[in-house]
């Protein structure tokens, strides 16, 4: 089946479920369990998202990273605020107005930046745009960790935002849908790079990092955590059967198998952008600091890969052909790869 092996570069949602989380999925299922959240398992995944954090924080289980990222700024936001994100930020081009649907209204904000970051400059520039009445009261700052481009912000960037917002009166989202890769791209601990950096709640992703789906979302601030459940109620995201989103969660986080997979995706990006960049005419477009590598090939290279049977996205960002590693990408992928490219250029 070596064509379905050429599918999993398009993203790392086309990976499947990681052996850890599938344990845990089949030890779940015995026996009987009350629903809605009130079991074993549940509880011992948000202990040890506690554990994690190094905090008493708020957990709170959903389906997908759209409904994470819309139901918290939901939670954050009313009508007339507006939030401030980056103008490739999947809540803005990827959630279908998502979060301005579940706040009835908020307005979304864009904020340009190299990399896919913004910079506190930014947001200071964004605030004082317009301080009347008659626009939209900033209320949240969204920032993607690792990004949409594949880079991560640092500890320094981190600083100066939450600064910032400190300052202007401002809550602080992330989306860190690949939050895995981040932590292990930065080798910090998960404490730093979230509570505090200001951070009041993070939508901690574990689809792409290996689950079969599922998502948390973790209030720093207990304070805006209040009547959270019966949001998720209403979003029609309270699992009934959450013990299989908690059980495969729990087996990914009990021995840290989730900084494992992100550290793993990770390299493999390096190693693929490593391969690309040997190709005549190829280039990397963003720095690789995460599990994304963004290149420019020649057009010819590019139709070739395509009708080699290789899959990549070329829509998203800036542009540029994304290339997305996984838990599940090998080394043996990554080489097939570049052995197609190198057999795709003019110059061989
Ligand atoms: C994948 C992703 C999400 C979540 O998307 P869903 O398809 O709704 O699960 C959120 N943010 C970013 C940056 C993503 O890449």
């Amino acid at each position: 089946m070596p064509q379905q092996n050429k599918f999993h570069f398009a993203s790392d949602n086309c990976s499947g479920i990681c052996p850890e989380a599938w344990e845990y999925l089949e030890r779940a299922n015995h026996g009987y369990a009350s629903g809605y959240g009130d079991d074993e398992w549940t509880l011992k995944a948000s202990d040890r998202i506690r554990e994690i954090f190094e905090t008493d924080c708020s957990v709170f289980f959903c389906f997908t990273g759209t409904a994470a990222n819309s139901m918290s700024i939901g939670h954050l936001c009313n009508s007339y605020h507006s939030v401030l994100c980056h103008r490739y930020a999947h809540v803005e081009t990827d959630e279908c107005g998502g979060p301005e649907f579940f706040t009835h209204g908020t307005k979304v904000l864009l904020i340009e930046g190299p990399g896919g970051k913004m910079s506190a400059e930014g947001i200071q520039e964004m605030v004082d745009r317009r301080t009347d009445i008659h626009y939209p009261k900033p209320r949240v700052v969204s920032l993607t960790q690792s990004t949409e481009l594949g880079t991560v912000y640092k500890l320094d960037d981190l600083q100066q935002i939450k600064e910032v917002c400190t300052k202007n009166d401002l809550r602080i989202h992330m989306d860190g849908a690949r939050f895995a890769n981040a932590v292990a791209s930065l080798d910090v601990s998960p404490k730093e790079v979230t509570w505090h950096a200001g951070i009041d709640v993070l939508c901690f992703g574990a689809t792409k990092d290996g689950m079969p789906l599922g998502e948390a979302v973790v209030f720093f601030d207990k304070q805006l955590a209040q009547e959270f459940d019966y949001r998720c109620k209403q979003a029609g995201q309270l699992a009934s059967k959450m013990r299989f989103i908690a059980a495969p969660l729990y087996g990914m986080l009990e021995n840290d198998t989730w900084l494992k997979n992100g550290r793993h995706a990770n390299q493999c990006a390096k190693r693929l952008a490593a391969g690309i960049s040997e190709v005549e005419g190829c280039t990397i477009r963003h720095p690789v600091e995460a599990n994304a590598v963004f290149a420019d090939l020649p057009r010819p290279i590019e139709e070739s890969l395509l009708a080699k049977g290789w899959h990549f996205y070329s829509f998203i960002g800036e542009g540029g052909s994304r290339f997305m590693c996984s838990w599940n990408t090998s080394h043996d992928d990554i080489k097939l790869l570049h052995e197609d490219l190198i057999e795709s250029s003019p110059i061989s």
